[in-house]
């Protein structure tokens, strides 16, 4: 055991001004051309990889788009529709970054001042109050680092929230409570309804869509605000960082907020009426919540400088806590999706996204990310174990869940969905902003 009680000090400076209330994923829509593009049938490769080859590749033509791009700074390429690139090929998301990290993570100076007058205004809200503040915890890196940051560092007495969907490794769960009891944090854990949750999931898989985290995204954000509202909070305490996540690809997402889907998608695959899975809509989530309700989302990781490596040294030290391997895979079923589904169906690979995140913010070089993107994105016999786990888990064989996979893909706005409110309340936030009413 290490002797360490502290991190590296250099994590420990510096964030964003209070970003507004959705938490959840992206926004955007699957243009349709791409999705055409990818076919069910893509082997054991994913698009970047195959591209990545190049020449030498002799027939070279098989699985090659021509109009194969890939980033020379970060490591995002053109499976990413709506990337775009300078005369100098480097992509729209190192120029984003370059024109906004500023604005939005500090991990320096400023960053430890606005930590510790952040700090003080929540433990001021929470004078007499039994909690000051809210943390959703995933048992992942970024939300245990969280809670060790807000309860040691910014000493604040936060209530720590665990929604079980049903699929967290066993090593998530240990995580957690090992986290909350070396901390002495209050720990609620809500389970969800299995029956409820393994019908929507199946409508989601039967569905075709990319995004399939939707349905537990959406009740890990409801179930949160439920329990912060309930027990008085306003503060809710984001993992959410610049360091490891600012290069998100739009197009390969799909807001876990729009319940409109979530209905229509069950309407038409379910097979039971969900009478306990909590739905959140925009509404709520845009307006309700920060407007009416006074509620502030902040995210402490962004004023600090938070190293994902140093992170997992830390919490393994201090907590016994263990890495399960890679992001989000804190859940069996996000590890499936995004190291399986998504790569294969529609050729996405996340570990682009989130390896450019890490070059971005300085914490590995693209010639590493390039190694790691060379290997296939799961492991072959971590997959056939969490095939026959989710199999199972939904009462279907595991040829039936691979049927799902080859399937032909559909997009989120096959779908009725609330994509132009989404825009319209947008349009409000922003008009709210600019009259100054803002968070
Ligand atoms: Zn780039």
């Amino acid at each position: 055991m290490s002797t360490q009680t502290q991190p590296k000090q250099s994590m420990i400076q510096g964030m964003t001004p209070a970003t507004p209330i959705p938490a959840s994923s992206s926004t955007t829509i699957m243009p349709a051309q791409e999705l055409s593009q990818t076919s069910p049938q893509r082997q054991s490769q994913t698009q970047s990889q195959k591209n990545q080859e190049g020449p030498q590749g002799q027939d070279g033509q098989e699985g090659k788009d021509p109009n194969y791009q890939q980033c020379v700074r970060c490591v995002m390429d053109t499976t990413d529709p709506e990337i775009h690139f300078n005369k100098d090929g480097v992509c729209s998301h190192c120029q984003e970054f370059d024109r906004y990290a500023n604005t939005i993570w500090s991990p320096d100076q400023k960053g430890a001042a606005l930590l510790e007058s952040m700090a003080a205004k929540i433990r001021a809200y929470g004078k007499n109050k039994e909690y000051d503040c809210i943390v959703g915890m995933s048992g992942g890196v970024d939300s245990s680092y969280l809670l060790y940051l807000a309860v040691r560092v910014m000493k604040l007495r936060p209530l720590a929230v665990h929604v079980d969907a049903g699929w967290n490794s066993e090593l998530a769960v240990r995580n957690i409570e090992n986290l909350c009891k070396g901390l002495n944090v209050e720990l609620f854990t809500h389970v969800v309804d299995w029956e409820e949750m393994r019908d929507l999931q199946l409508a989601y898989l039967k569905s075709g869509v990319p995004n399939q985290d939707v349905p537990q995204d959406h009740i890990f954000f409801s179930r949160l605000y439920e329990f912060a509202i309930k027990n008085d909070i306003k503060y809710v305490l984001s993992g959410a960082n610049h360091a490891t996540e600012s290069v998100l690809p739009k197009a390969w997402g799909y807001n876990a907020a729009d319940c409109r889907q979530i209905k229509a998608i069950h309407k038409l695959f379910g097979t039971r009426p969900l009478e306990q899975f909590l739905m959140t809509g925009l509404f709520k989530t845009y307006l309700y919540y920060p407007y009416v309700k006074r509620m502030k989302l902040v995210r402490p990781l962004d004023l600090i400088n938070y190293n994902k490596a140093e992170g997992i040294e830390f919490l393994a030290n201090e907590f016994d806590w263990v890495y399960y391997g890679g992001k989000h895979f804190e859940s069996r079923w996000t590890r499936f999706f995004q190291s399986y589904y998504l790569p294969k169906k529609f050729g996405y690979d996340k570990r682009l996204a989130h390896l450019s995140s890490l070059i971005l913010s300085g914490q590995t070089t693209r010639e590493d990310a390039l190694k790691e993107l060379a290997k296939l994105p799961y492991n072959e016999s971590t997959l056939a174990n969490d095939l026959e786990y989710i199999a199972k888990k939904l009462w279907i064989s595991v040829e039936e869940l691979e049927a799902f996979v080859a399937a032909p893909n559909r997009r989120h706005e096959d779908y009725p969905s609330n994509m132009a409110f989404e825009e319209f309340l947008r349009f409000v936030k922003r008009s709210l902003q600019k009259l100054g009413i803002r968070l």
